[in-house]
């Protein structure tokens, strides 16, 4: 079965035919062939990507990305703690709204969704501040494509004896970093974003000897993360509640294929052609991106909306899916933009193919 389109979006993404057609078979989650040979190996597979020392473990989470951010941020922070958390975009204000919904204390930085957070301002509530134990940041911001700094957030946040939660959902697996160098505690990613896998779970790679302190704080049974580790480490692979079989093994061979492709560099070098690709013939057709070129991440790309009175998102972007392209619309409150993804199967010749489809699509210049 052939997809009718390519999607250019940052998850649910375009995936191979092998990780589609690896669904084709159930499972039974009490037998080892399941648990064993499939989710034991992922958790394995995924702390090694994750970093190459020593005493870090992963959970994974039934539900979208957001269920396991809401996992980590209510099961990791004590009753009396207090999290930083850097807004400057969607993702980031979702980690500050989990932490209102729990009752979690919470300092919110928000220098807005096209700058990067001031790291003196950070530095200063840090210092001032006791009260806070957590700082949570989001890697790459999709909401416009940004980079934030974690290297820089996380080594101040760790001067201060912090534990840092970095939300690296749309990044993981398509950038390469090592957690731990990095003084990450808890990294949260999730099946269909850069792993290309489909949606149905997220996961969370952790510092075991965090993680291990957090039983019986959870503010939700569902979304218990000690409890959830507990679980797999004890019965070897076993989820609590029913498990997303299908989506599981295709999260398998979608592990697979990344190590085929070379591992995180080969993939992080595509899609960073795939973007450079993007930006340079999207800039020949008259489109500017909406943030600095330094800040750009290889992941997602938001542009200005073409301020000609014709122009409508929607008829733009029924003129690029008839033409095989699927687009997103724009998420920034102040201004007028949309994205163009840059991750799963997608490769520079279809970036190409793209910039010629984008052209045509451009009905508000020949009218
Ligand atoms: C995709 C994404 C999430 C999770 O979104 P869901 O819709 O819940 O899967 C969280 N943070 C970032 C940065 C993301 O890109």
């Amino acid at each position: 079965m052939k997809n009718d389109y390519l999607l250019l979006t940052p998850g649910p993404l375009s995936t191979s035919d092998a990780v589609r057609q690896a669904m084709l078979k159930d499972w039974c989650t009490w037998d080892d062939e399941y648990n064993k040979d499939v989710v034991e190996v992922i958790r394995q597979k995924l702390v090694s990507l994750a970093t190459k020392q020593h005493g870090y473990t992963s959970v994974l989470m039934q539900g979208s990305g957001t269920a396991s951010v809401e996992a980590t941020i209510g099961s990791v922070i004590g009753k009396n703690g207090k999290l930083l958390v850097v807004d400057n975009g969607a993702y980031g204000a979702r980690i500050a709204q989990i932490a209102d919904y729990l009752n979690i204390p919470c300092h919110v930085i928000s220098p807005g969704e096209t700058s990067q957070p001031d790291l003196n301002e950070m530095e200063k509530v840090l210092a001032t501040d006791s009260s806070i134990t957590h700082v949570a940041i989001v890697h790459c911001e999709t909401t416009t494509g940004m980079l934030n700094p974690i290297e820089r957030i996380s080594t101040f946040a760790k001067q201060h004896h912090k534990t840092v939660i970095l939300d690296a959902m749309s990044s993981f697996g398509g950038i390469p970093m090592d957690i731990a160098e990095l003084g990450i505690d808890y990294m949260i990613s999730s099946a269909n974003k850069c792993i290309q896998g489909v949606p149905g779970f997220g996961f969370v790679i952790a510092k075991q000897s965090e993680l291990e302190q957090c039983k019986g704080q959870a503010r939700s049974l569902s979304l218990d993360l000690y409890d959830q580790w507990h679980c797999m480490e004890v019965n070897h692979g076993k989820w609590r509640f029913t498990s997303p079989t299908h989506t599981v093994r295709a999260f398998y061979q979608a592990l697979i294929e990344l190590e085929q492709e070379g591992g995180i560099a080969a993939r992080y070098q595509r899609y960073h052609t795939n973007q450079t690709t993007l930006v340079a013939g999207m800039r020949s057709l008259g489109f500017e991106p909406l943030l600095n070129d330094e800040w750009h991440s290889p992941i997602i790309t938001s542009f200005y909306s073409p301020t000609h009175s014709d122009y409508q998102f929607k008829e733009f972007y029924d003129r690029l899916k008839a033409q095989g392209f699927v687009i997103y619309p724009g998420k920034v409150s102040n201004a007028e933009c949309f994205r163009i993804g840059n991750i799963g199967e997608v490769y520079p010749a279809d970036i190409e193919r793209l910039i010629v489809a984008v052209e045509k699509a451009m009905y508000w210049k020949v009218r």
